[in-house]
């Protein structure tokens, strides 16, 4: 298991941590559970750090949760909605975006109706909001097009495991497993890549 994954913690860019927040790492549905290492002084996050009380991957995090606070500080990265306009993005308000939003939304729903527009929401998202998106959907939208990210990643693999093995789910025995298996046969998967 210690090839399969990278590291416990991230290097931290700068000191002293003196706050860390629980949460889970936000981009696949292994929602491994971190630590969020804050800079007190600056209020920002400087590294991440595997729970080892998390019972899937004991405190280890892969590449992508490992360095997954790099993106908070990132240059690049949008902190303002941008609104296209003569095909230009120009930065603009939150009110100015969603009221956009809301009147496009009820331009082509007017035109094409309600099931013109559709949600999409994803693995990581938590219970409760996955709960909110559907009700949004369906009550403020009142469209019937909602789905999310696992359509096209996980449906046939789930399709396929319940058939193989009566379960719908990645794996079927404890990552703890590994180092004892004689022979793994992974299926459609690139891991070494992944
Ligand atoms: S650390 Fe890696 S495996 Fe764990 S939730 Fe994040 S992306 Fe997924």
């Amino acid at each position: 298991m210690h090839n399969l994954y990278h590291a416990f913690q991230s290097k931290v860019d700068r000191g002293p941590v003196e706050k860390t927040i629980q949460t889970h790492c936000c981009y696949c549905s292994m929602q491994c559970a971190i630590n969020n290492l804050v800079d007190v002084s600056t209020e920002q996050i400087i590294g991440v750090q595997g729970r080892k009380d998390f019972p899937v991957t004991f405190g280890r995090l892969c590449q992508k949760g490992i360095t997954a606070h790099e993106h908070v500080r990132h240059k690049d990265r949008l902190v303002t909605p941008l609104i296209r306009r003569n095909g230009k993005l120009s930065p603009c308000s939150w009110d100015e975006a969603l009221d956009e939003i809301s009147s496009r939304i009820q331009k082509i729903q007017h035109r094409n109706g309600y099931d013109a527009v559709g949600v999409y929401g994803g693995g990581s998202l938590t219970n409760e909001k996955a709960y909110l998106l559907g009700k949004f959907a369906r009550v403020a939208l009142r469209t019937r097009n909602i789905d999310y990210n696992g359509r096209y990643c996980m449906s046939s693999a789930a399709a396929a495991m319940n058939k193989a093995f009566g379960l719908d789910r990645g794996l079927t025995f404890p990552l703890e497993d590994i180092p004892d298996a004689m022979c793994i046969l992974i299926v459609g998967s690139n891991l070494a890549e992944c």
